[in-house]
């Protein structure tokens, strides 16, 4: 019998959640997707084309463009990383008309994952994000909210981006996702929340094996 997994993570930046996500996706043969990233990559169309993250016009075209265009080298531009596409990432994923446009790619996704000739076959899908388990795929197999105090994420960030050679402070990571979270807890449409059946983790004492062991725990309950 084959059983296809699907497994939706969600949580707010900087909680480990792709960390983990990605060792799951290698562990249980997986197809992962980033859809954080996928926003980012929209975002980044917006601001080339000269258009405004906040304008629903431009955030509708765009997507559609990102969508029918896509190709997985987009989602591994590091320039979707730097902190100007991070705010306006923000801004458009707070835009109700780009979201729905980007709704159906990642439900297919999420359901049909693409075959990659280099791995073994996928045995089904992890899409981590902030909608993934409430919006996205209510159908997931798993559901989890890995989450973490916000100092304690505003730390490893900082980290993170010192070690990348991009010098910033904790003060001013700490205001930007506090700002972000916010943006991203109260905005009408998929705000960030756990599914109600999610498995919520908070990982502020925890180091990432034992996220990473306990979630496998997790999903081998379910897969027995
Ligand atoms: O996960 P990451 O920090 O890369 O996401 C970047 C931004 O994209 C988030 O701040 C959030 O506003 C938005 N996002 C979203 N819905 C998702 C994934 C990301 O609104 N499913």
């Amino acid at each position: 019998m084959s059983l296809f997994l699907k497994i939706a993570v969600d949580g707010p930046s900087a909680s480990g959640k792709g960390t983990i996500a990605r060792r799951l996706a290698d562990q249980f043969h997986l197809s992962y997707l980033d859809t954080g990233a996928l926003y980012r990559v929209v975002a980044k169309h917006i601001l080339e084309n000269g258009g405004n993250p906040d304008n629903p016009e431009d955030a509708l075209k765009a997507a559609i463009f990102v969508r029918d265009h896509f190709n997985w080298d987009m989602l591994e531009d590091p320039s979707i990383r730097n902190d100007v596409v991070a705010d306006a990432t923000s801004r458009s994923s707070q835009i109700p008309v780009l979201r729905e446009a980007l709704m159906d790619f990642q439900r297919d996704f999420a359901s049909h994952p693409p075959h990659n000739p280099h791995s073994k076959p996928w045995e089904g899908s992890i899409l981590d994000g902030r909608d993934i388990g409430t919006v996205i795929c209510p159908d997931a197999d798993v559901k989890f909210y890995i989450t973490a105090s916000t100092e304690v994420r505003a730390e490893r960030r900082t980290k993170e981006l010192n070690n990348k050679g991009i010098p910033s402070s904790y003060e001013t990571v700490l205001q930007d996702m506090a700002e972000r979270d916010a943006r991203d807890k109260s905005r009408t449409t998929n705000p960030l929340k756990p599914a109600p059946d999610a498995v919520i983790m908070d990982t502020s004492d925890m180091s990432t094996d034992q996220v990473f062991e306990t979630a496998c725990a997790i999903i081998r309950r379910k897969l027995v």
